[in-house]
């Protein structure tokens, strides 16, 4: 197993927080030896994200800043990948953003925000990646959804959206790819305690805790454990599945 990640290549969008579960999904396979690209908004902080990865577990590794709505910026993306790499293997399509609100108060710039972050930014990572993932030998695609999008959560009508739109998203490439041998899975994970969650007062963080089966919230290395799986080489077989990673809130779903 060891050998099957060192060298290869991953691309992880919205991996430049540290505290993100994108980031922890990089860290789980640099540590393998898998060189990595580190991809979000702002570029001093994918730079930084870059050196503290490179730093840490002696791979190679590459920052770029893209709008994962800019197909434009997609593109060059995937461009500085190929100079610097010559290969794809891995992309984790992970970036991701909330916008909640009731549905009669979501406004039409909110809907547009968390659909084109949320589902566009998967269709247009994959699009403009699919020609050089197609080409590895292990290629593998891996979506960040959300229970959300299985469950449909109140106050979430554009996230609950885009989210299910990823699942759907990720049957089609998974159909599409399976000729090359390429799989795409995705992962629903329930309340992860990252950034994205913290502004939460911590009242609805014991109530959503005590909501959940196991009785705890995750943090971002029960996910990335997950998405390492779909990686791996034991998941060669596995193609367009939807794991829920949610302590058991949506059982039944
Ligand atoms: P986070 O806010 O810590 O990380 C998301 C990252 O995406 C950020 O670094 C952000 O800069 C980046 N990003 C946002 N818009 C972008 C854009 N247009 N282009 C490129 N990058 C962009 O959030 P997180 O909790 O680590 O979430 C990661 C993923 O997991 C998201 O897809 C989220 O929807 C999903 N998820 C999170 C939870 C949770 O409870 N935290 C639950 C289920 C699913």
């Amino acid at each position: 197993m060891a050998e099957y990640f060192k060298d290869k290549v991953a691309l992880v969008t919205g991996s430049a927080s540290p505290r993100g579960l994108g980031r922890a999904i990089v860290n789980r396979i640099a540590k393998e030896g898998t060189n990595i690209v580190i991809l979000d908004l702002n570029p001093e902080a994918v730079q930084k994200a870059a050196l503290e990865v490179k730093n840490t577990y002696n791979v190679k590794t590459l920052g770029v800043a893209c709008n994962v709505t800019k197909e434009a910026d997609c593109i060059s993306a995937i461009n500085q990948v190929k100079i610097e790499f010559g290969r794809l293997d891995f992309l984790v399509n992970n970036a991701g953003v909330l916008k909640d609100n009731l549905l009669m108060r979501i406004t039409e710039a909110d809907w547009d925000m968390v659909i084109d972050v949320n589902l566009k930014g998967v269709f247009l990572m994959t699009k403009s990646a699919s020609k050089l993932i197609l080409k590895s030998p292990t290629g593998r695609i891996v979506n960040i959804s959300s229970v959300s999008g299985l469950i449909g959560q109140a106050a979430q009508a554009n996230y609950s959206s885009s989210k299910a739109g990823v699942i759907a998203l990720t049957k089609v490439s998974a159909r599409e790819f399976s000729g090359r041998g390429v799989t795409v899975n995705a992962i629903c994970p329930g309340f992860i305690q990252t950034d994205m969650t913290d502004a939460l007062p911590d009242d609805i963080k014991k109530k959503l805790s005590e909501m959940v089966p196991l009785k705890k919230l995750a943090t971002p290395d029960d996910v990335a454990g997950t998405a390492k799986f779909y990686l791996g080489e034991d998941a060669g077989y596995i193609t367009g599945t939807v794991l829920r990673v949610d302590g058991g809130a949506a059982i039944g779903m």
